[in-house]
């Protein structure tokens, strides 16, 4: 326990998934012995290493770039008991959204999951506030939206003093903090601004993703999608700054290869299962199955993107540098 009386977040640096595979609890995510075959890895899976649970669609903001423009009602206590029984065996599941902290049961769900998966939550933070106690010591990590400055955040996401008081509520509760900024052309000066603002939170990463063709950002302007070698010129140059300014977050950069097709396994509020982002199906979705229907292992089985999945969560098919520990 912490002197405010939470529960602590474990301190130790990564915990084992499967052999030769482990989670850190510094850069908040899984690494693999340098070694580890990767198809075989995929052959011997029953079950993905992380999969996406949409406790609802619903969002207080409107970012530029959503993909979550349709609505579904939100899954019951008692459907997402269902859900957790199906997903035995999936090491990490990221409880998400829309926006999950505005599901004033979110404690409840959290409290259903976390002693058998390792939670990550993403969240525009704006209702830390509410959660940040209940929660604390049970999820890994808290997976921040933030674009950088006030202004290229409020333009692109929504409002940064909002998401702030919930970043520091979050942080005082002890959660774990990381980062994750869409990017556009017109953010890219913005960019080391966000990795310092990490530094400062002691983010364990900062990820980088550019935007999909979908929802709200079929509307962007098509200047701002930039080229997967301006992308890889990005994060070059962040990286050389990393090690300049000393930023220990690790930096994560996913673009939209081949490589990294389908790689997400979303599950909708109403127990449908889907790859994303599929290049070339409607709305970029396939749909793979229903877990409130039947186990995880089925949907794996049917599931054509092992191979991007293990790839992409090995951090084998993005750009990565590692986290930096204090003192080194
Ligand atoms: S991207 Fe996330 S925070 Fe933004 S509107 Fe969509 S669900 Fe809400």
């Amino acid at each position: 326990m912490t002197d405010l009386g939470m529960p602590a977040i474990p301190a130790s640096r990564s915990q084992l998934v499967t052999p030769g595979l482990a989670f850190s609890n510094w850069g908040h995510h899984f690494t693999a012995e340098q070694n580890l075959d990767l198809k075989a890895a995929v052959k011997a899976a029953r079950a993905p290493l992380s999969v996406i649970v949409q406790v609802t669609k619903r969002c207080n903001f409107g970012c530029s770039f959503c993909s979550e423009t349709l609505q579904i009602p939100d899954p019951t206590l008692k459907e997402l008991e269902l859900m957790r029984l199906h997903l035995a065996g999936v090491p990490r599941i990221f409880l998400s959204g829309g926006e999950p902290l505005m599901r004033k049961d979110f404690g409840e769900i959290v409290d259903m999951y976390y002693e058998d998966h390792i939670l990550a939550v993403p969240t525009n933070a704006t209702h830390g506030l509410q959660h940040a106690k209940g929660i604390a010591g049970k999820i890994a990590f808290a997976n921040i939206g933030l674009e950088g400055p006030r202004t290229t955040t409020t333009r692109v996401r929504g409002n940064y003093d909002q998401i702030m008081a919930g970043v520091h509520a979050l942080k005082d509760a002890g959660i774990p903090l990381s980062l994750s900024a869409v990017v556009y052309r017109s953010t890219l000066s913005a960019l080391p601004f966000t990795c310092q603002i990490a530094d400062v939170l002691e983010a364990g990463k900062v990820k980088l993703i550019m935007p999909l063709r979908k929802g709200n950002a079929l509307d962007l302007d098509e200047n701002e999608f930039i080229s997967d070698t301006e992308a890889a010129e990005t994060f070059a140059r962040l990286s050389e700054l990393r090690t300049i300014h000393g930023w220990r977050p690790a930096l994560r950069m996913t673009t939209w290869t081949p490589e990294n097709e389908g790689h997400m396994i979303v599950i909708e509020p109403n127990g449908v299962a889907r790859a994303w982002p599929v290049y070339d199906a409607p709305d970029l979705w396939e749909r793979l199955g229903n877990v409130l229907e039947e186990p995880i292992e089925a949907i794996w089985e049917r599931y054509r993107f092992k191979e991007n999945h293990f790839a992409k969560y090995l951090g084998r098919s993005i750009r990565t540098t590692t986290h930096t520990e204090a003192g080194r």
